[in-house]
């Protein structure tokens, strides 16, 4: 049997990676998934009487091996992959879903979970086990466990067609987007545009055996265009085919799918006993209810308007100065910013990146997090690991008690995927009394050094260091009895705040001070650079935050209302946009038809997210502004309250007793420069 399917016996039961052979793990995936069964097996034919420990508890703790090799496994496939990985996720991945399909279909788990429901009141629970006992029972109603053999058929009816339709939108933007092309063979039509997107679109072109420039509406390609291309009339015909995608009445036209996936997610939520899709989606997110989303974006956009509408007339009067521009196209605005940036900043990366040596942003990290929660990282090399670049802490309390194993990966190589994130090799729990300390992990994507010069990060990748550093903060000081509510498992709306708020400190002095310092002179980054990074990251903020309430409202609109009554998509996202536009709108444009956020992903009834999040870290921050941004009474509730506390409770009523009082958007105005600092 596989080393997968036993106990590691490593240091602090660490994934052996090393001895592990990659043809080992499907049948140790089949191993442990018979053995989760026979867990949940043991739960339904036991003969006491439904309790919350022999089966709330119980389902909590069921499937911890499959769960554990899941997590190095898929860990793997995103930071270490090869194609024989990846051929095992695939035969893997139906498996899982079978597995856990027939775990919400299980008719007796479900019947036992209920009556431990129902009698809930009579069982004297801590609020742990009742968050548990809610999420496991929510687990299966949320998915129908309590409708009529008609009804579930109905449902199950209705997931299909959506997912069908979800899959029709996204195939009809990936064709749109992949049917235009703009060849461009005149030298001075790709004028403004740097070399490196010169390149692109040079060999763009070449790859299809012509010459000249092809510029598409892949982003990588669009995005430079809209911002650098001096050509105005082809940056208006690039942005008109871009804002068409699926809105052209043609075979990929998306305004059926739109109307119809609305609506059905609307039966869906009426099947389901919820007013609308967005109650439903939102009864398990901190906002709560479509009319605090509403509310919530409603007044950030009173706040936010005067500086967006103040910020689109300079910018208006430049372009007039500069080109004699009397009215500002939407395919005018990222190219006039970029001048007008440029011209007050004129920041760029290589000044700053001698400050930012990669050795010294983890050291203060980690100084940071000591200052914040006592916490000391201490390299160790006893710990098992996939590749040589990782990085292996042991990190300790004042008394040098575990709280976590920390693996850092750093650098790009073939076989992991881009970007960069926060993940868990194994959660922590306390089982048997015992508090077993998580395996955390972040894997980025920096610059790898030279045997000249060392990895230098430019300011964004600081603060992306400094993000997922957040997130595993939250992972490592999770302190909660049941895996599932542990670290980072919170609802959606607030997941993002450990990690964003920890990006505050990157542009404080005194956090500065710590690590900023030149890897030759090592003179410390002088505050007027610091200064400038923190005006050029709020440049045009306002305007910025009207196109993201723009498009919270827009999803609010699809899904806080039944949307049976919308005939004409485009007369219906006038409506919508109505408070929110500066520019001038584009008859031959729609953006619903490409909205894959929400009509494709993820994001229906939860684009807000986005700004609540940013509102949630800049009250939070503004707390340690107040008192100091390394006061430990702070520090203390923010530990004890939010990052140890995962999803123990509602995040509000957390947010709560760490800040004594509900978030404002002011801090997050300030910050951002749209009101008045005070
Ligand atoms: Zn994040």
């Amino acid at each position: 049997m596989s080393i997968l399917n036993n106990k590691f016996n490593t240091p602090y039961n660490t994934a052996p990676f090393s001895k592990i052979k990659t043809e080992e793990y499907l049948p140790a995936f089949k191993t442990a998934i018979d053995k989760a069964r026979a867990e949940i097996d043991a739960i339904t034919s036991n003969k006491e009487e439904p309790s919350f420990q022999n089966t709330i508890a119980a389902l909590d703790f069921s499937g911890e091996e499959l769960d554990r090799i899941s997590s190095i496994f898929f860990n793997l496939n995103s930071a270490e992959t090869n194609e024989e990985i990846q051929k095992i996720a695939q035969e893997v991945s139906p498996l899982l879903s079978e597995f856990s399909n027939d775990i919400t279909l299980n008719k007796a788990l479900f019947e036992r979970i209920k009556s431990v429901y129902d009698n809930k009141t009579n069982l004297n629970l801590s609020i742990e086990e009742q968050t548990l006992l809610d999420k496991k029972y929510k687990g299966f109603s949320r998915n129908g466990a309590n409708l009529s053999e008609d009804e579930k058929i109905n449902l199950r009816e209705i997931d299909k067609e959506l997912s069908q339709l979800k899959l029709k939108f996204g195939e009809n933007v990936l064709a749109e987007t992949n049917a235009f092309e703009m060849h461009l063979t005149d030298e001075v039509d790709v004028a403004g545009l740097p070399d490196g997107a010169k390149e692109a679109a040079r060999q763009l072109a070449e790859a299809k055996g012509k010459d000249g420039y092809i510029i598409t509406l892949h982003y990588p390609s669009y995005i430079p265009f809209m911002t650098y291309a001096d050509n105005r009339e082809l940056r208006k015909k690039l942005a008109i085919a871009f804002g068409a995608k699926a809105f052209k009445g043609d075979d990929y036209d998306n305004r059926e799918n739109v109307l119809r996936i609305t609506k059905l997610r609307q039966q869906r939520a009426e099947l389901l006993g919820y007013k609308t899709h967005a109650h439903f989606v939102l009864e398990e997110r901190m906002a709560k209810t479509p009319e605090k989303v509403e509310d919530f974006l409603n007044e950030l956009l009173e706040k936010a308007k005067p500086a967006g509408k103040r910020e689109f007339k300079t910018l208006q009067n430049f372009a007039n100065d500069l080109h004699d521009i009397h009215q500002l196209e939407k395919w005018d605005g990222a190219y006039y910013s970029e001048k007008l940036k440029q011209k007050l900043f004129q920041l760029d990366d290589e000044q700053l990146k001698p400050y930012f040596k990669l050795e010294n942003v983890i050291d203060g990290a980690f100084n940071i997090a000591q200052r914040l929660y006592d916490l000391k990282f201490e390299e160790i090399d006893s710990v098992d690991k996939y590749h040589e670049d990782v990085l292996t802490y042991k990190v300790t309390d004042l008394n040098g008690e575990l709280v976590s194993i920390f693996y850092a990966d750093f650098f790009p190589r073939e076989g992991k995927r881009n970007g960069a994130w926060m993940t868990v090799y194994k959660p922590q729990y306390v089982k048997h009394g015992k508090n077993d300390r998580p395996h955390i992990s972040i894997v980025c994507n920096f610059t790898k050094p030279t045997k000249t010069k060392p990895s230098l990060l430019t300011f964004n990748e600081v603060t992306t260091l400094f993000h997922e550093f957040g997130h595993a903060l939250h992972g490592m000081l999770a302190n909660t009895t049941y895996p599932s509510l542990s670290g980072t498992s919170v609802f959606w709306d607030f997941v993002e705040l450990p990690s964003q708020v920890l990006e505050n400190w990157c542009y404080q002095k005194e956090a500065l001070e710590l690590f900023a310092t030149h890897y030759q002179t090592r003179e410390v980054i002088p505050m007027q650079l610091i200064e400038k990074i923190k005006a050029s990251a709020t440049f045009h903020e306002g305007m910025q935050t009207l196109r993201q309430i723009s498009f919270g409202l827009l999803d609010m609109s699809w899904h806080g209302s039944d949307p049976s009554n919308i005939k004409d998509i485009k007369a219906h996202e006038l409506e919508a946009f109505k408070g929110t536009n500066l520019y001038p709108d584009v008859a031959e444009n729609c953006m619903s038809t490409s909205f894959s956020h929400i009509f494709q992903g993820g994001y229906s009834a939860g684009y807000y997210s986005y700004k609540w999040a940013e509102v949630l870290d800049a009250d939070a921050f503004e707390y340690f502004l107040e008192k100091g941004v390394f006061n430990k009474e702070v520090a203390k509730r923010f530990k004890e309250h939010v990052l140890s506390q995962g999803g123990v409770e509602d995040p509000m009523v957390l947010y709560k007793r760490f800040r004594g009082k509900a978030p404002r958007p002011d801090a997050l105005l300030k910050r951002a420069g749209l009101i008045e600092k005070q």
